[in-house]
C-alpha cells in the first residue's frame, strides 16, 4: 500500500510531504486508513529534539481511522469498522498487561513494525505504533478500539490521546474522589481534558492556572471553578490562600520541572502532585525533604494509566451524551499539506487542538 506521508528528516526542520509504502497486515495486525489525526504537542517534543527519535520517521499518534485490511487471527475488529488506535501496543500477557497496566506492557517495542513501513525503498521506524500523519497506519489489532455510530473521526481521534490522557490522569492514575479539590497547571488540550475529568469526578474546586487568558476562558467553560493568572500572580500562594492550605491534587499538564515542583508545593497534607506533560529528557525536579514527612507525593502519569478496551468506550459514550466536550477542543481543521503551518500555529498558542483531516 502506498501512502502520502509527512516525513521528519531532522531536528527542526519542516516535515515534507512524500510517499511511503506499507507492507499488509501480518498476524496480529490491522491497515488503517485515517481518518483525522491530532496536532499534539508531544510530537512537538520530538521535532525539536527535547524527546530523541530516529530520523526519518512519521510522526502522529492521536487518530482514528477505517479498517481496510485485517491480518491473520484478528477477530476484534473487521474491513469497514471505524477505529481508534491507542499510541501504545500491548501484548496482553507480560506482567503489566495481566496487572491492569497495558500502557506499561513490557513487550511494547517488541511489538513494533521497524521493517514493515519504507520510504524510498529503506525500511524507517514506526512512531507510537501508528506514525498518524500518513494516508495508511498499519497498527497493531490490541490497539484498536471500535468507534461508536455517531462518533465522528475527528472526536474519536481525541480520545486516542489528549482526552484519554487527561481525563484517565483524573479517574486513573489518581483516582480522584467526589468532593475533593484540584488545581491544574497548564490550560491546553490535555489540561482541558484533565479540568473535565475533574468536573466529572465530582471535584469540589477545580482550580485552572495559566498564563494565557484566552486558555483560562476555556478552562471555565470545561468546568474550572476558579481561575488563576499565573502571569501576574504566584500560583502557588494564590491556590494556598484559596483553599486555606492546598488542594487535594495538583495536576502538571505542561512538561516542566518548575511547575512540577508548583504543583508538589501547592498540595496539602497528604495531597498528590500528578504529573502528566512530558517533562525534557535529563531535566531534574527538585522536592523539598520534608514534605515528605506531611506525606505528600508525586506521581507519573502516563497515557491516563488506560486500558484502551475498557477506558476509551465509556469516553466516547460520555461525548455521545454531551457529558464530555470534544468538539469544544478542536479550534480548527487542516489537510496534510499545512501540517507545519499546524504546528506553527501551536507553538503560537493560537489553537486549543486541531485536527488534520483526510479524504
Ligand atoms: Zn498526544
Ligand atoms: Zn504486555
Amino acid at each position: 500500500m502506498r501512502a502520502k506521508a509527512a516525513v521528519m528528516y531532522g531536528v527542526n526542520q519542516p516535515l515534507v510531504i512524500e510517499e511511503i509504502e506499507l507492507d499488509s497486515p501480518r498476524a496480529g495486525e490491522v491497515l488503517v486508513k485515517t481518518g483525522a489525526s491530532g496536532v499534539c504537542h508531544s510530537d512537538l517534543h520530538f521535532m525539536e529534539g527535547s524527546y530523541p527519535t530516529a530520523t526519518p520517521i512519521v510522526l502522529g499518534h492521536e487518530s482514528a481511522g477505517t479498517v481496510v485490511e485485517v491480518g491473520e487471527g484478528v477477530t476484534n475488529v473487521k474491513p469497514g469498522d471505524r477505529v481508534v488506535v491507542a499510541f501504545v501496543a500491548s501484548c496482553g500477557h507480560c506482567a503489566n498487561c495481566v496487572t491492569g497496566k497495558p500502557y506499561l506492557c513490557e513487550n511494547t517495542q517488541a511489538l513494533g513494525r521497524a521493517d514493515r513501513v519504507r520510504l524510498k525503498g529503506q525500511p524507517i521506524p514506526q512512531f507510537a505504533n501508528m506514525s498518524a500523519f500518513a494516508e495508511y497506519q498499519l497498527v497493531s489489532a490490541n490497539a484498536c478500539v471500535k468507534v461508536p455510530d455517531g462518533v465522528p473521526l475527528e472526536a474519536a481521534a481525541l480520545v486516542g490521546c489528549s482526552v484519554m490522557t487527561g481525563v484517565g490522569a483524573v479517574a486513573n492514575t489518581a483516582k480522584v474522589p467526589v468532593g475533593a479539590t484540584v488545581a491544574v497547571v497548564g490550560c491546553g488540550g490535555v489540561g482541558l481534558n484533565i479540568i473535565q475529568g475533574a468536573r466529572l469526578a465530582g471535584a469540589s474546586r477545580i482550580i485552572a492556572i495559566d498564563i494565557v487568558e484566552s486558555k483560562l476562558a476555556a478552562a471555565k467553560e470545561f468546568g474550572a471553578t476558579d481561575v488563576i493568572d499565573a502571569s501576574s500572580k504566584d500560583p502557588v500562594a494564590e491556590v494556598i490562600q484559596m483553599t486555606g492550605g492546598g488542594v487535594d491534587f495538583a495536576f502538571e499538564a505542561i512538561g516542566l520541572a518548575k511547575t512540577a515542583e508548583q504543583c508538589f508545593a501547592m498540595i496539602k497534607r497528604g495531597g498528590r502532585a500528578v504529573v502528566v506533560g512530558m517533562i525534557p529528557v535529563m531535566q531534574q525536579v527538585s522536592l523539598p525533604g520534608f514534605g515528605f514527612l506531611q506525606e505528600k507525593g508525586i506521581i507519573g502519569s502516563f497515557y491516563g494509566s488506560t486500558r484502551q478496551t475498557y477506558d476509551m468506550p465509556w469516553l466516547m459514550e460520555l461525548y455521545r451524551q454531551k457529558r464530555l466536550k470534544i468538539d469544544e477542543l478542536i479550534s480548527r481543521r487542516w489537510k496534510l499539506e499545512e501540517i507545519n503551518e499546524a504546528y506553527a500555529a501551536l507553538k503560537r498558542g493560537e489553537v486549543n487542538r486541531s485536527v488534520i483531516v483526510f479524504d
